[in-house]
């Protein structure tokens, strides 16, 4: 029996970690289907305050888990198929094995949805990315191509004209799901242009281990085409990790977990933290911030409880 469960290792959980084991209540962390999250994900980040040269996502990661290991985090890997909140000890099952907790922490995450080709995969943080935020930056002067017709794609596509030189906005139909003024602002904007009724078959250049191009598919005619491009942004949304408690904790209609005064849930004992309750900000420091929230959140309660 442990007194607290963390569920995710991304920044949220780490942070949550490292407060829970310094507060000495020997956290479990669960690692999660992506040990580490989005940060694994990205190459370099220069937006995490304190490291003024920027470093590497993955570096990043596997700092803030060393520092929870050194106070006492224990990790397991795995992530959670089913839980039982409806009484203490929570339960959680962890491919097939059944921890028990006192309180828990959920800071599962968020993924951003991806267009599933393979070339997508294989370019994913070499020119090909989910986070114009993080990694705009890198495209001065270059021609980029963004996926999507919702605010995300939108606002990223109005974001990057900052930096690029072209900004082309694919989607799959011919009108916008963002709204109006998201819309007017982009028409407005002379680096963006549109390229409608479309699909990306392909990203180039997997071989060269950058992207040089996407052949583009015509969903009306069925015609490709092949268009030279340095950078492609998916904004197709993003889905909250939350499969395993819906019915268990009150979501909003896309399945982010609600919170109050902090990180609290709908159930006592039971707090979030990062992108799984947070669909606005998404950024590492933010889910750091609200990953220190939970432990502190979960702290207290195990205190009132009797439990610290
Ligand atoms: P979204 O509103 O769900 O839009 C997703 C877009 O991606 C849609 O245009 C959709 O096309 C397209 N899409 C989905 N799956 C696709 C696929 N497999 N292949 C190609 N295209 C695909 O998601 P979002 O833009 O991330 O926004 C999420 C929420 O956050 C929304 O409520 C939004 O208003 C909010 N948000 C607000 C702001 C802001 O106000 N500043 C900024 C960002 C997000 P269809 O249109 O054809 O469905």
């Amino acid at each position: 029996m442990r007194s607290v469960i963390i569920l995710g290792s991304g920044p949220a959980g780490l942070t949550a970690a490292l407060y829970a084991a310094r507060a000495n209540l020997k956290p479990l962390v669960v690692d999660g289907h992506e040990a580490g999250g989005q940060l694994t994900l990205t190459t370099m980040v220069e937006n995490f305050p304190g490291f003024p040269e920027g470093l590497m996502g993955p570096d990043l990661i596997a700092s803030m888990r060393q520092q929870a290991e050194r106070f006492g985090t224990e990790f397991r890997g795995g992530s959670a198929s089913a839980a039982d909140l409806s009484r203490r000890p929570f339960r959680v099952t962890i491919d097939g094995a059944v921890e028990e907790g006192e309180a828990l922490i959920i800071a599962t995450g968020a993924s951003a949805k991806r267009l599933g080709i393979e070339t997508e995969r294989k370019l994913m943080g070499h020119g090909v990315s989910t986070c114009a935020t993080c990694d705009g930056f890198f495209f001065q002067d270059q021609d980029i191509v963004v996926v999507g017709g919702g605010d995300s794609a939108i606002e990223e596509a109005n974001f990057l004209t900052k930096f690029a030189r072209r900004v082309s906005v694919l989607h799959r139909r011919d009108k916008l799901r963002a709204s109006k003024i998201m819309q007017d602002r982009a028409f407005r904007n002379p680096k963006i242009d549109f390229i409608w009724n479309a699909t990306i078959d392909e990203i180039r250049d997997v071989k060269a281990g950058k992207v040089t191009g996407i052949r583009i598919r015509d969903l009306k005619s069925s015609a490709v085409t092949d268009r030279p491009v340095d950078g492609v942004f998916i904004a197709i949304g993003h889905t909250p990790n939350t499969q395993v408690f819906r019915g268990l904790l009150d979501m909003d209609e896309v399945g982010y977990i609600k919170t109050h005064d902090g990180t609290k849930t709908s159930v006592p004992g039971v707090f979030a933290a990062g992108d799984v309750q947070d669909r606005v900000y998404r950024q590492a420091i933010t889910a750091a911030g609200s990953g220190c929230m939970a432990a502190i959140d979960a702290e207290r309660f195990l205190e009132s409880t009797g439990h610290a």
